[in-house]
């Protein structure tokens, strides 16, 4: 599908995101089993997540506490007095035969983050936070379908999540792309989730309609689902948005209904109409209490907050003077911020640490597959390679060898140094030698240079750092070749 641009143009997409996360609890939301991933199917189980009759739900605190500080971090308003409500369906991973969840009476409402949207600062509204318990997991295996087996596992039955509601103010898949990333990175932050999608404990539905440029009133919208990577999310939108043009514009119009991403062929197809919607029957949980979260439990979660990604980017820039795009990505993720200021501090070289940690580092540690928090380089460790590369002690290409075999062999930079032989030539009289050498080799080079085409000093820079195999100190290089080609 490819529409012309004046008639995509006509169009303005509308986008409201409805995310699930996971909690980072150890145990489950209303039982004590463990919420742990991976585990034997069915063994964390009991009779309140399996949903035998006469099991008493009981709140998990943390939990709350987890929702609450997401609530905060989401600039939300915390109600007074929250309810559990039972959302009543059927399906073979809900033994219960309801989820709990909350209904009209939410954890928190009316809040907001920030995206940056064509370079501009723009604010999404946040319509709800609620708490509730996650379903089962339906396995499904064998083909063709008379050989078919399904299996449940309950492991994941009663495990707590809470489900952020965006107002409809997101306008194109990027901008939903950039929301559903500052989300992830904001639960990180607050260590709340692991955001992991591929396991599940981030999740999106997507909601899209499109309406005519300059229209005030909503257009009908279709529920996207199915969308287990940010990548999906963003071609799913692209996919539906220019399917609702292209059906208004043939003189169609867009059914309510609930439509899968698939990735295999690239396009969405319906699930089902919204006109056999779900009646769920919502009522309050007879077995919970209404939540009240109170003034002293909202202090402690408030003062348990750290600075959140959007402050730290600004800062980072600010007291350091990196540039936006540096600090934006350092601050993506806390392990990465905490590591370069500290890395910052130990060298003094806040600009190098940020060039060094992301030019380098991190695609030695994606190459070794290690993670910043398992440490292969000690902050110490790359702050003491930095501060000899600014002295001059080591040049930026031996700098390179020296971090890569750090990362490798977890070793300290002076101990590769030593180990590899990287020692600096930081004589004059050795330096000078090459130097000369290289001049006789190359007179009319030095012809050149003398009759004023001082540019040629880098090209002579460059032959005594090869002649040395990058171990001469590159500032005493220089001195010595302006002093013997004067
Ligand atoms: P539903 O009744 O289908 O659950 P809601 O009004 O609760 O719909 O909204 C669910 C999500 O859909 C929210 O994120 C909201 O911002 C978004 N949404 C609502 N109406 C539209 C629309 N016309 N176009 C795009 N998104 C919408
Ligand atoms: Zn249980
Ligand atoms: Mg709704």
């Amino acid at each position: 599908m490819s529409l012309a641009t004046e008639v995509r143009t006509k169009y303005e997409a509308v986008i409201g995101l409805e995310v699930h996360v996971q909690l980072l609890t150890k145990s489950k939301i209303f039982c004590s089993c463990s919420t742990r991933f991976g585990d034997p199917p069915n063994s964390n189980t009991c009779p309140v997540c399996l949903g035998l009759p006469g099991a008493l739900p009981v709140l998990n605190r943390e939990a709350v506490t987890m929702a609450t500080k997401a609530a905060m971090a989401l600039n939300c308003a915390l109600n007074a007095r929250s309810r559990f409500a039972r959302k009543n369906y059927f399906y073979p991973d809900l033994p219960k035969g309801y989820q709990i969840s909350q209904y009209d009476e939410p954890l928190a409402e009316d809040g907001w983050i920030e995206i940056d949207a064509d370079g501009a600062r723009k604010r999404i509204g946040i319509t709800r936070v609620h708490l509730e318990e996650d379903a089962g997991k339906s396995l499904h295996e064998g083909f063709p379908d008379s050989d078919r087996k399904s299996y449940i596992d309950l492991n994941r039955s009663g495990v707590p999540l809470i489900e952020i509601v965006s107002e409809p103010d997101l306008r194109a898949p990027e901008e939903a792309y950039e929301y559903l990333t500052r989300i992830k990175t904001l639960m990180l932050y607050l260590e709340v989730s692991d955001g992991n999608m591929e396991e599940g404990s981030l999740r999106c539905d997507a909601n899209v309609s499109v309406r005519c440029q300059g229209a005030t009133a909503l257009g009908v919208k279709t529920e996207l689902k199915n969308l287990n990577s940010f990548r999906f999310l963003q071609k799913a939108l692209a996919y539906e948005i220019e399917r609702q043009i292209e059906v208004i514009e043939g003189g169609g119009e867009i059914g309510q209904e609930t439509r899968l991403w698939d990735s295999r062929e690239q396009r969405t197809y319906g699930m089902r109409s919204k006109e056999f919607a779900h009646d769920y029957r919502y009522f309050p949980e007879p077995d919970l209490l209404p939540l009240v979260v109170s003034e002293e439990w909202k202090e402690e979660v408030r003062r348990s907050l750290p600075e959140l990604p959007q402050a730290r980017e600004e800062r980072l820039e600010r007291q350091y003077g990196l540039p936006k795009q540096d600090a934006q990505l350092l601050a993506m993720s806390r392990t990465m911020a905490d590591y370069f200021e500290e890395v910052a501090r130990r060298s003094g070289q806040p600009k190098l640490a940020a060039n060094w940690i992301l030019n380098d580092l991190v695609f030695l540690l994606q190459e070794s597959h290690k993670g910043f928090t398992e440490y292969p380089v000690r902050p110490e460790s790359l702050a003491e390679l930095i501060s000899l590369i600014a002295k001059g002690d080591i040049s930026g290409k031996m700098g390179k060898e020296i971090l890569a075999e750090m990362v490798r062999t977890e070793k300290s930079a002076s101990a590769v140094i030593a180990e590899r032989g990287f020692t600096q030539i930081a004589d004059p009289e050795k330096i000078a030698a090459v130097v000369r050498e290289i001049m006789g080799a190359n007179p009319k080079q030095v012809e050149q240079y003398r009759k004023g085409k001082t540019a040629i000093l880098d090209w002579f820079f460059g032959q005594v750092m090869k002649a040395t195999h990058g171990q001469a100190n590159p500032q005493l290089v220089r001195e010595v070749l302006k002093k013997e080609l004067a």
